[in-house]
């Protein structure tokens, strides 16, 4: 899980590098398509089961913009000085599944926007001090529910992190939110990925009519930070490397 959480971790630089304003979100997919293909790895979200009605997911990376929170399915919009995009990406390499996500700020943006990706990145960070052998899942929620909350922002509710390993979903769910020493505990070798969607405004969202993209109700925006974690005896250990200080 650790190469597969390397690989990914140099995607994710790859892509922080290449999105600039002019770029368009289906150039950043076909980046880091070669990139988990050339290194012998499989992309895991290109092909996804989508719900009833709509299409499995067609990229390698989600790509969601501004009010976008979440799953956002890349394409011909281009980049725009004063975005955000936060870019979601997990892959399969022999056998173990890595997921992890960032959100970057395209040049200058404005105040609320820095400040949103500054405590969602800050929120990440808590959670995963929190991700350690006696403490419950619970913690976890708790850690990044108070460092948004404290900033004025809102954790979105309907999505959770989750556990990870041979396939990218496992249990337990790994909410935003929760009280201290409540949930599944914590056991060496349990590997989960940590990842709070924050919203600037109100917690709600509302699913495009594609299915997937998931986006704040009110207009707001939104960014998302997610690394895989492995809990072991000695506490947490981040396996999509370390970000440097949020773009
Ligand atoms: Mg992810
Ligand atoms: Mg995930």
């Amino acid at each position: 899980m650790a190469a597969a959480g390397d690989l990914l971790s140099r995607v994710h630089d790859r892509l922080a590098a290449e999105a600039v304003a002019g770029v368009t979100t289906m150039a950043l997919d076909r980046i880091a398509e070669e990139l988990i293909r050339a290194e012998g790895a499989v992309p895991a979200f290109k092909g996804y089961p989508g719900p009833p009605g709509s299409i499995d997911f067609p990229g390698t990376i989600t790509s969601s913009l501004n009010e976008q929170v979440v799953h956002a399915i890349p394409g011909p919009q281009r980049l725009d000085e004063g975005d955000v995009i936060s870019l979601d990406c997990g892959l399969h390499l022999d056998g173990w599944v890595a997921d992890s996500a960032r959100t970057i700020a395209i040049g200058e943006v404005d105040d609320e926007k820095r400040r949103l990706i500054d405590a969602t990145h800050e929120s990440l960070l808590a959670g995963i001090a929190a991700a350690r052998p006696g403490n419950c899942v619970g913690d976890i929620g708790n850690a990044v529910q108070t460092v948004v909350e404290d900033a004025g922002f809102s954790v979105v509710r309907s999505l959770v992190g989750h556990g990870v390993g041979r396939d990218m979903h496992e249990p337990p769910q790994v909410p935003n939110f929760g009280a201290p020493g409540t949930g599944p505990g914590l056991e060496p070798g349990t590997v989960i990925a940590i990842e709070p969607m924050v919203n600037a405004g109100g917690a709600d969202v509302v699913m495009a009519p594609d299915g997937w993209t998931v986006s704040a109700a009110d207009g707001r925006p939104s960014a998302h930070f997610e690394h895989t974690v492995a809990v072991t005896a000695d506490g947490p250990r981040v396996l999509t490397g370390s970000h440097r200080d949020p773009a």
